[in-house]
């Protein structure tokens, strides 16, 4: 059996006729940036998430970099995330003069630790941006709480958990601002790249709505130094198309989780843990084990896809060594990046498939 960690041409099938039609309706309206599309997508997405306002960009590291930049950043001013995570708040915060600090992760959720950002809070802190990490919200209150009382802005990197909930509320209209991705393996993808900000502030809204089109106001005036950033007609069709079955498809990956669960029992691999306040939307199932690189191949030589979100914290990674950390610095991110691994994780997977994967993963702790 051959198993892909993750696999976008099931869910085309499924959905083929919507596409191919919204596709053709955006092609023959000759009508490829922006347009009736982007408010529409704007629109759904605002409601299911919970947010005022949604503004279509063209990706999500670029939500990341117009959120960044409509919190005024003076060059040395700090933004605290997570090292161990995607790239994109790191990289977007430096692009940006400001220079991102990494506190370490909790080691059962994967994401930030609130009790550490504190110790690492200057008076050159700007912002927190707190990643929902494979699908599971980030402990916000805690996050939120520290921010208010340092009047920090908080910008919710929801890039792989839209439509996940903390405590009962979406995540995406939990902080000042919030990003997401609708890149093609994300839980909602679209086919090609995409984003968009979230927020519930009038005045931030209008501010990224000019940001995203070079800072104009109106033709030819430019209120704001902007950036080139839209999200275009035929992505946000087939954002319309797909967001329909969004519950759906986040409610199957969450019963593929459950059977991982159940499956995995008994067997000497840390599951995924899931905290109380949340509702996990698992973009990814990914478990701890020791001798991980081991099993992955054992599981490769059976067909079996995975993969390692991340294999090595950002603190340490060649472009940000200059920020100064060393190996140690951040033992949680550290230890988490040498044991995870991310099983085949998408709507689709049957339960055939699902007791292939366990099966095999069974076999490696009995035999190798
Ligand atoms: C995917 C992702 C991004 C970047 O999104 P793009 O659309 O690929 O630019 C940012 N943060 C996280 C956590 C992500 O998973």
């Amino acid at each position: 059996m051959k198993i892909p960690q993750m696999d976008l041409v099931r869910q085309y099938k499924q959905i083929k006729p919507q596409v191919d039609k919204a596709l053709a309706e955006v092609l023959d309206s000759g009508q490829f940036i922006m347009g009736h599309w982007v408010r529409e997508a704007e629109q759904a997405i605002a409601g299911l998430c919970g947010a005022r306002h949604a503004i279509g960009v063209a990706s999500g590291t670029d939500a990341l970099k117009l959120a960044l930049w409509a919190c005024d950043l003076k060059p040395g001013d700090e933004v605290i995330t997570s090292p161990f995570s995607f790239v994109s708040v790191a990289e977007v915060a430096l692009v940006l003069g400001a220079k991102p600090v990494f506190v370490d992760i909790d080691p059962g959720t994967f994401n930030i630790d609130p009790a550490l950002i504190e110790a690492r809070i200057t008076d050159r802190t700007k912002a927190i941006v707190p990643v929902h990490l494979y699908g599971q919200s980030a402990d916000m209150d805690h996050i939120l709480e520290i921010a208010r009382s340092r009047r920090l802005v908080v910008i919710e990197d929801a890039a792989q958990a839209i439509g996940a909930k903390y405590k009962d509320q979406p995540v995406g209209s939990l902080g000042d601002m919030a990003c997401l991705s609708f890149y093609p393996t994300k839980n909602l993808g679209c086919y090609g790249d995409g984003g968009m900000v979230l927020t519930n502030d009038d005045d931030l809204a209008e501010r990224l709505r000019s940001f995203r089109k070079h800072g104009q106001v109106g033709k030819y005036s430019y209120k704001f130094i902007g950036f080139n950033s839209r999200l275009d007609s035929i992505q946000a069709a087939i954002l319309l198309a797909k967001i329909a079955h969004l519950e759906a498809w986040n409610n199957a990956r969450r019963g593929v989780a459950t059977k991982y669960d159940g499956m995995l029992k008994g067997l000497p691999v840390e599951r995924p843990y899931v905290a109380a306040y949340a509702e996990h939307v698992y973009h990814q199932y990914t478990i701890k084990v020791e001798r991980r690189d081991e099993l992955r191949s054992f599981l490769a030589d059976r067909g079996i896809g995975t993969a390692i979100h991340y294999p090595l914290g950002l603190h340490l990674q060649e472009a940000y060594r200059p920020l100064g950390y060393s190996e140690g610095d951040l033992p949680n991110c550290e230890d988490a990046s040498r044991r995870v691994l991310s099983l085949p994780m998408f709507p689709e997977l049957t339960d055939n498939e699902i007791e292939y994967v366990v099966g095999a993963v069974r076999e490696f702790f009995n035999h190798a």
